[in-house]
Order: C-alpha cells, then sequence, then structure tokens
C-alpha cells in the first residue's frame, strides 16, 4: 500500500446522502466539517479537487417538496436550484478558510469529446495551479439519459483521471466494501484492502445506498475499476466524520482502499 502522506493531488468525491439530511435540507454541521477539514489539507499543501452531488437533493429540499420530481425537467429545474445553494454553501464556508472555489459542471459529451476534454484538463490544471478549489459536479440542468454519466461515483473516478490525481476518496454513507450487505447480514464483515477488483469483489457490492443519490456500491466499484485502470489508488470511507481524513493521511487503516495495480510515481 502505497504512504498516503505523499499524495499530493486528491479527488475527494461526497454523495448527497453524505450532505443532506433525509428532508432534503442540507446537513449543515456535516458540511462545515468537511470544508473545514478540506481547507486544512489544502493548508497542508495537498491539491484538493471537490466531486460533490446534491444539486437535486437540495433543490427538492429548498421548494420543500414532498417528492423528487421524476419528469426530465423537475429534475433539471430542481438541479438548477440546488446546484446554486450548494455552491454558495461551499463559497461562503471555504472563504472563510481564505480559500477560494470554482465550479465545474460537465457531462458526457464533454468526456468524450477529445477537445473539450483537453480543455476541461488544461482548465483543472490551471486552477490548481493557481490555488482555487475546484468543485466539480455533472451538469444535471442540461445533461439527458443520452450524453449523463448518470452518478457522481463515476464521475469522481473521470474526473480523478482528467485531473491525473495520485488518490480517489468516495466518502459515502457506509464504511466502505463489505463481505456481504450489512443492513440484512450482521455478520457482514469490512473489507480493509482490495489487491484485484474480481468477480468475487464485484459480487460483494449489492444494493443502492440512500434514495437521496444515485449510485451504491457497484458504481463505486466501476469508479475504483476506472480509477485503478489509469494508475489510481482509491478509497471508500464513511463520510459521517471528515475528520477521520486526517488519519487516513497518516496511513491509518480506514475504509476500503482499492489498490492500482500500476502504480504511478508519487513525487518523494
Ligand atoms: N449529480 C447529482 C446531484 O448533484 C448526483 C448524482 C449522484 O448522487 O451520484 O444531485
Amino acid at each position: 500500500m502505497r504512504n498516503l502522506k505523499k499524495c499530493n493531488r486528491i479527488v475527494i468525491k461526497v454523495g448527497s446522502s453524505t450532505l443532506t439530511h433525509e428532508s432534503g435540507l442540507l446537513n449543515i454541521r456535516r458540511i462545515e466539517q468537511l470544508v473545514k477539514v478540506l481547507a486544512d489539507i489544502k493548508n497542508s499543501g495537498k491539491q484538493v479537487v471537490l466531486v460533490s452531488s446534491g444539486a437535486q437533493a437540495v433543490g427538492f429540499g429548498r421548494l420543500g417538496l414532498k417528492e423528487k420530481p421524476k419528469d426530465m425537467p423537475g429534475k433539471q429545474a430542481i438541479a438548477a436550484i440546488g446546484q446554486c445553494e450548494l455552491m454558495y454553501i461551499y463559497d461562503k464556508l471555504f472563504s472563510t478558510y481564505n480559500h477560494v472555489t470554482s465550479q465545474i459542471l460537465l457531462t458526457k459529451e464533454d468526456v468524450d469529446n477529445p477537445k473539450r476534454r483537453n480543455n476541461l484538463h488544461n482548465t483543472f490544471l490551471r486552477l490548481l495551479e493557481i490555488g482555487a478549489l475546484p468543485i466539480v459536479n455533472e451538469n444535471d440542468s442540461v445533461s439527458t439519459e443520452e450524453i449523463e454519466i448518470g452518478d457522481n461515483d463515476t464521475l469522481s473516478a473521470i474526473v480523478a483521471t482528467l485531473t491525473q490525481a495520485d488518490l480517489l476518496i468516495v466518502l459515502s454513507d457506509i464504511d466502505g466494501l463489505y463481505n456481504d450487505n450489512p443492513k440484512t447480514n450482521p455478520n457482514a464483515t469490512l473489507i480493509h484492502h482490495v489487491k484485484s477488483i474480481s468477480g468475487a469483489v464485484e459480487s460483494m457490492a449489492q444494493g443502492a445506498g440512500s434514495n437521496r443519490g444515485t449510485g451504491g456500491m457497484i458504481t463505486k466499484i466501476q469508479a475504483a475499476k476506472i480509477a485503478n485502470q489509469h494508475g489510481i489508488d482509491m478509497v471508500i470511507m464513511n463520510g459521517e466524520n471528515p475528520n477521520l481524513l486526517y488519519d487516513l493521511f497518516e496511513n491509518e487503516t480506514i475504509g476500503t482502499y482499492f489498490e492500482s495495480t500500476q502504480n504511478k510515481e508519487v513525487e518523494q
């Protein structure tokens, strides 16, 4: 396992269920803790890219709707409202610690098109170079089924490859990958280290997470595959206590670590 202290460029993905209450309203304590830790990690010299879900959940909460819209324009409209609110909060909180935020919204079309992909790559690198913190989400307000990435686990892996990150961390509402579904099997145990994503590993990933996000363990394993294939290690850990990120960078065993077979060199 690599020395995580030496990872310099980190992509961190946070899901809707970590950022919001069941009402869809923001979990203010959680987001404040997360921003504080990320600002501190950045102060320690690491580059941070945040992939944040929550646009639809927050938009839904903000409007006080009883049910999430099921039609495309409805989803697109609440995402537009929620994305605005999310960025307002992030910018306000990161500013408290003197960090500049930036917003990147993208769709599958943007990453599939070589020219646009290259533009994205350049923009990310420039933002990191000037010390701004990119906050990324799918552009849900223009995305339709044909052009969507669909879930932010996959999006975070794509962003990790686009930014040539050293590590991808997926903050979830579960501690990591279990050998069975912990919701139905009390004897399920947490897997700490996955050296390669075999069929057996994939079959352990069953069931979706909460109804506020779109991913489940399956999309997280897919994300780990994409990241690992590009030489990027990935960790799935619980986002409930963002302070655990400090322990992770002290090389403590946290969550599930997916080791890339072709680790790229990290600057010493
Ligand atoms: N892009 C969606 C949102 O911000 C979230 C997708 C996901 O949770 O995976 O609402």
